[in-house]
């Protein structure tokens, strides 16, 4: 028998068990398929340090319509998916308040800010430097007013947060990425972001290293978990404690105990591409809300936020247009993929993920819901929960899965 089982093997369960590892417990890992392979492997493989503040709803009329009218690539929805979203919307709503997201951005930046470190020794010993440059990533924009806006806001964050920023000009971007046939009005470049070739290769080469410590990973359905005496059992297996780290399907799981968790699945598209220009440091195009970013399969396109019911058949109509859009930039190639990769991101409405103790069961323990920044926070919540769960002390109170009263 373990001590703890992990429940999904995303970069969050596996920096779990690699942290409870670390703080002396017999860790048993599982996941219903191979580590790392599902959102995961889908991001942009940023490691986002300088994302001090997490993405508030617009609460500005202006935004909201063109959200409506589906007129900004960021946002898609599905209508039939809306009603069920509405609550989940409105407290998300309310979190966006500029007073309360102040606060909300403080607990964020905390987190992010330690992300580069937090990774920095696991890369180290997984051998996975090969996948991993520090040399940021760049948010650039087609017109002078836009970027106009996106500079004060950048000096604002380098103010207040301490963020390291250059500001580049239509000519010093051209300069530093001669792929773009487009002159843009400016770039910002955010030094203090890692990225990574290949997020789901990251994923495992972490999952290596806690099975070369010791530890082990097994197949399972997380599904058929249930409470055993005073543990758990799944299968075969059984343990004190369960950490659940199921990413997108935490939900599902926790409702079977009575857990009505409030989340956000905001889904997201991307395609590779090969066989035209790249870019040096991936690059988000502010004016189609798309991120490209260079893997070693080819040129990672990335989509926005779509809200869609959870079995509802892929969409990518932001995808076709981040896509016509990429092709107005550079000689983008052709797609690797018949069709797109989807996956949603786990988001909470006040944008904390849920680290700690699950309110009515003892032995069982919430950490997912990390948004838009999993693969960057993964490592960072990790060591936090691994005190908690080892000390006995909840070191961030803003994360208690108990301030949801779920
Ligand atoms: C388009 C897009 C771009 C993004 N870009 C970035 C970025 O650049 N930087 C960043 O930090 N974050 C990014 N994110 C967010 C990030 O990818 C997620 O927050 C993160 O991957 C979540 O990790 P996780 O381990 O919680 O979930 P997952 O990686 O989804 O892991 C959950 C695991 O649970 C397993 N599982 C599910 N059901 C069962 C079951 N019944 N039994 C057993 N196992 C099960 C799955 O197989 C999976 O391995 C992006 C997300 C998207 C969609």
């Amino acid at each position: 028998m373990s001590e703890v089982m992990v429940l999904g093997a995303g970069m969050v369960g596996v920096a779990t068990a690699l942290a409870l590892q670390a703080a002396g417990r017999s860790v048993l890992l599982i996941d219903r398929g191979e580590p790392g392979r599902e959102t995961s492997y889908g991001n942009a493989g940023i490691i986002q340090a300088e994302a001090v503040e997490p993405y508030a709803l617009p609460r500005d009329l202006g935004a909201l319509l063109s959200i409506a009218l589906r007129r900004d690539n960021a946002v898609s929805y599905h209508l039939d998916a809306l009603p069920s979203h509405m609550g989940v919307l409105w407290r998300y709503f309310r979190a966006s308040a500029p007073g309360r997201h102040r606060e909300i951005s403080q607990v964020y930046a905390a987190l992010v800010q330690r992300s580069t470190a937090d990774h920095a020794p696991l890369i180290a010993a997984a051998v996975a430097e090969a996948l991993i440059r520090r040399d940021g990533l760049r948010t650039a924009a087609r017109a002078e007013a836009p970027f106009a806006a996106q500079v004060a806001d950048a000096e604002r964050l380098a103010r207040d947060y301490g963020v390291a920023i250059s500001v580049m000009d239509g000519e010093a971007l051209a300069a530093a990425e001669p792929g773009l046939r487009l002159r843009f009005a400016g770039a910002i470049h955010w030094h203090d972001a890692w990225a990574c070739s290949d997020p789901g290769a990251l994923v495992g080469a972490y999952a290596d290293l806690f099975r070369a410590r010791g530890g082990t990973v097994d197949t399972g359905d997380a599904m058929t978990l249930e409470q055993a005496g005073a543990g758990w059992r799944l299968g075969q297996h059984s343990a004190q404690d369960v950490v659940v780290a199921l990413g997108p399907w935490s939900p599902v799981l926790l409702r079977r105990f009575g857990y009505h968790i409030p989340m956000l699945r905001k889904r997201g598209y991307h395609r590779h591409f090969t066989g035209g220009a790249s870019l040096n440091v991936p690059m988000m195009d502010t004016s189609i809300a798309t991120v490209l970013a260079p893997m070693r399969a080819g040129l990672r396109v990335l989509t926005g936020a779509e809200l869609a019911r959870p079995n509802a058949a892929a969409t990518p109509r932001q995808l076709a247009r981040s896509e016509a859009g990429a092709r107005e930039i550079l000689d983008l190639g052709t797609p690797l993929e018949a069709q797109p990769w989807v996956g949603n991101r786990p988001c909470m409405p006040d944008m904390l993920p849920l680290v700690g103790a699950a309110p009515r069961h003892r032995g069982l323990w919430f950490h997912f819901g990390h948004g838009h920044q999993g693969f960057t926070l993964g490592p960072t919540t990790a060591a936090l929960l691994a005190e908690e769960m080892v000390g006995g002390r909840q070191p961030m109170s803003a994360l208690s899965p108990s301030r949801l009263a779920v």
